[in-house]
């Protein structure tokens, strides 16, 4: 969310003739969007501003902005901390960014602006994207669901549903760039279209997408399990373009810690869904996000969780730490856990995950899938990289015969790669050779974070 509110942005500000810069020393602006979904990233913002800091010395008139989930719930205290910020605006105000720039760079107090309502959803605004094939298209914002530990309710508002027209329209401009892949945004896209005139479900907006034209792949982030619905799996399994990838933060194992989570399903709903998704999509990818050490988690409830995750068998997991966030109602209960435990918990979790990833990443040696050719490989420049539609990386030759044009063709990936990283708004799909194709690939070699394969043809 925090990478498409920054290409939004930076889409606004070129509009107003600001360009981007990957040198610090030739910048008249520095924009931090920030995360402050755990207190480490939080912490990362003082940092990072104490190296700005630095280039305000050379550069009197460098104006520093910080925007995002920090600058809506700590405006005062970034001000307090960094007096040499010019500029603090919140997550609902990106669209007053030009006007706020302009104010900030003129006058000699810093100018503070946070909406707590959304005023108005950004259309209309050209999006600076830095993939030309992949794009990631917000459909909603906000969160009304108030999970105990959570503080994007605070930070993000409450929830609102984009209007399906606005959505297919910028993803059928999507397409007539040559973008191949769009991954839809939402804290808990399964309760989209709620409150909209169009009376719109979610399932019912992805059919709409399978039908434009040019996307290949349809992707979303979040799936709340509480809202998780057979009728999706209808549309995920009979639409073909929707892949069968599915990321489901089931956090623990524990009714208990559910209950004190405030996450509204037990662990038998948990697993009933699970079932219900692998036995009904073929080769589903599966992905979650843990929390260990929560208040009040003892060794029993622990267990629970490496239970749940031992019987899964998750393609890949993401764990977290708890971490006390201000205004939740998690942060003060009793039983917090001591930082030890919590780091114990999490090693535990983490090899044992290792060891599925593997195991399931073996399986596929031998295969052939799918890949959706994204560019070069960044750690082997000999090779290309792409993702399967369970969105796995892998990295694969071209057979012999084909080498030579596969060299001949791709300093243009090279180039799109260098793009990229300078946050170019350049589309270079279908430029480079094979580059926002889909081409078909037998798996050779699997590791934990990536796979090798071979073009079959
Ligand atoms: N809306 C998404 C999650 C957004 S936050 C959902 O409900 O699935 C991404 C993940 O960060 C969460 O799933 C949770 O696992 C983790 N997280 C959120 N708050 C946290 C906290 N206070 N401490 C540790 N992890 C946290
Ligand atoms: Fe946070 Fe829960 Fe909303 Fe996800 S659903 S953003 S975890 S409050």
């Amino acid at each position: 969310m925090n990478k498409y509110d920054s290409e939004k942005m930076a889409g606004m500000l070129r509009k107003y003739n600001y360009s981007l810069t990957p040198d610090l020393n030739s910048a008249d602006v520095v924009l931090l969007n920030t995360c402050s979904i755990r207190e480490k990233a939080e912490q990362k913002v003082f940092s990072k501003l104490g190296r700005i800091k630095k280039y305000k010395v050379k550069n009197p008139n460098l104006v520093i902005g910080v925007g995002g989930c920090v600058g809506q719930i700590s405006s005062k205290a970034i001000l307090k901390r960094a007096p040499y910020v010019d500029l603090v605006f919140g997550t609902l105000n990106i669209h007053r960014l030009p006007s706020l720039l302009e104010t900030a760079s003129k006058g000699n107090a810093a100018v503070s602006e946070i909406f707590s309502e959304a005023e108005q959803y950004l259309e209309d605004y050209p999006i600076s994207r830095k993939s030309g094939i992949q794009a990631w298209v917000s459909i909603m914002h906000g969160c009304n669901n108030y999970c105990s530990y959570c503080v994007v309710p605070y930070t993000r508002g409450r929830e609102i549903s984009r209007k399906c027209n606005d959505i297919l329209n910028e993803i059928k401009v999507l397409s007539q760039h040559g973008y191949k892949e769009v991954t839809l945004l939402g804290q808990n896209v399964n309760s989209y279209g709620k409150g909209t005139e169009e009376g719109i479900t979610f399932p019912g907006l992805l059919e709409k997408i399978n039908e434009i034209p040019g996307i290949e792949r349809i992707r979303f982030v979040t799936s709340h399990p509480k809202d998780f619905s057979k009728e999706l799996i209808r549309v995920i399994k009979n639409f073909d373009k929707v892949c069968e990838q599915i990321h489901l933060p089931a956090q623990s194992g524990s009714n208990k810690i559910l209950s004190l989570m405030n996450r509204k399903y037990s662990l038998k709903d948990y697993m009933e869904k699970i079932n219900t998704l692998k036995s009904s999509i073929s080769g589903v990818a599966l992905s979650t996000d843990i929390i260990v050490g929560f208040p009040g988690e003892t060794k029993q409830d622990f267990q629970a969780t490496i239970d749940l995750i031992t019987k899964i068998e998750f393609d890949s997991i993401f764990l977290f730490n708890f971490s006390p966030r201000p205004e939740t109602v998690a942060a003060k209960l009793p039983g917090q856990v001591n930082e030890k435990i919590k780091q114990k918990r999490f090693n535990t979790l983490l090899d044992l995950q290792k060891g599925i990833t593997l195991k399931l990443n073996k399986r596929l040696e031998g295969k052939n899938v799918d890949i959706l050719v994204e560019g070069k490989s960044k750690t082997n420049l000999d090779k290309l990289t792409g993702r399967t539609r369970t969105n796995k990386i892998v990295n694969f030759t071209v057979r012999a015969g084909t080498a030579a044009k596969l060299k001949l063709n791709t300093s243009a990936d090279g180039d799109e790669i260098f793009q990229k990283e300078i946050g170019s708004e350049v589309s270079n799909a279908g430029k480079g050779y094979l580059t926002g194709k889909i081409v078909p690939v037998k798996i050779v070699r699997s590791g934990l974070y990536s796979l090798d394969g071979q073009v079959i043809n």
